[in-house]
């Protein structure tokens, strides 16, 4: 079993790497970061992120597996004082992969378009004032969003910058996404529904802002600012992501504790 690793960076997060490679090598495990089986990351979420975006080209052969190092995380569902565990699981048994769905994004500028995979969400914001923008499902024009952003989620980022909008949370066997508004200006003149909205895997929509307009664009912890976008398109991807999973930890118990506190 070939293994990769990635780390927050910080001290603790390298100290546990240092452990993990040297109980990884008495295991028999090898460490390989351009083909591995499985991605370690260390740290939170947005280690995880990082880990995901890295090998994102090679999701058909890796699964992901997250050790946090402060508060339990979505993604990271292994704590600081459990390497030992971990390593004696990867060393001993073959995961169970838990499948996740993924959000593709299609970005058309007046130069050319190009695609992106995220694992959250990807967030479009204006940067001089506010977004305005038409919105389509299925092609046909459904509304003219005016305010601060649009944020369009997969199951698993439901629980991230959606959750802070407003947006439901959905279990990620569902294959779908969610369109969630950042402060839209709801007045005689400027309508939008106001709730979000959740589209399953056939559905698609796209988002028309002016073209001569500064965008802030961002997939996942990744942003940019981009001018001359025609339009973007988003729809669930045919690719999914897989989590390494050594023992049982529901998506309902992580909500749970995250968001509400453990049983006790
Ligand atoms: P960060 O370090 O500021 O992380 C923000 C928080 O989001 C962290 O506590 C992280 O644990 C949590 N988070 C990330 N993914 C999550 C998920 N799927 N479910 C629940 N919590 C999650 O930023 P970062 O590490 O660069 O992470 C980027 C993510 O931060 C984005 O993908 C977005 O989901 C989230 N974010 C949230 C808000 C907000 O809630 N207002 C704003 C911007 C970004």
């Amino acid at each position: 079993m070939k293994y990769a690793l990635l780390d927050r960076g910080d001290q603790l997060s390298r100290q546990l790497a240092e452990q993990l490679h040297g109980l990884a090598a008495t295991k028999g495990l090898t460490h390989n970061e351009q083909k591995p089986d499985i991605v370690v990351s260390i740290g939170g979420d947005g280690t995880l992120l990082q880990a995901f975006h890295r090998y994102k080209d090679q999701l058909d052969c890796v699964s992901f597996v997250g050790v946090h190092t402060g508060h339990l995380g979505f993604y990271a569902d292994w704590k600081k004082d459990e390497i030992e565990q971990l390593v004696s699981a990867m060393a001993a048994s073959k995961p169970h992969n838990v499948i996740y769905p993924l959000l593709h994004i299609e970005v058309n500028t007046k130069s050319g378009s190009s695609s992106y995979l995220a694992l959250n969400e990807f967030t479009l914001k204006g940067v001089d004032g506010t977004l305005v923008a038409s919105l389509l499902i299925n092609d046909e024009p459904f509304e003219m969003f005016r305010g601060d952003g649009i944020v369009i989620s997969t199951p698993s980022g439901s629980t991230g910058y959606n959750k802070s909008l407003g947006g439901a949370v959905i279990h990620p066997s569902l294959e779908a996404l969610q369109i969630a508004e950042i402060a839209s200006i709801n007045n005689r003149i400027y309508r939008t529904l106001g709730s979000s909205v959740i589209l399953p895997k056939h559905h698609h929509c796209d988002i028309v802002p002016n073209p001569d307009k500064e965008l802030h664009i961002a997939i996942d912890h990744l942003a940019v600012q981009m001018s001359g976008v025609t339009s973007i398109t988003c729809r669930v991807s045919d690719q999914k992501v897989a989590f390494a999973r050594y023992r049982p930890f529901p998506f309902w118990n992580r909500v749970r504790e995250a968001f509400i506190g453990s049983k006790d």
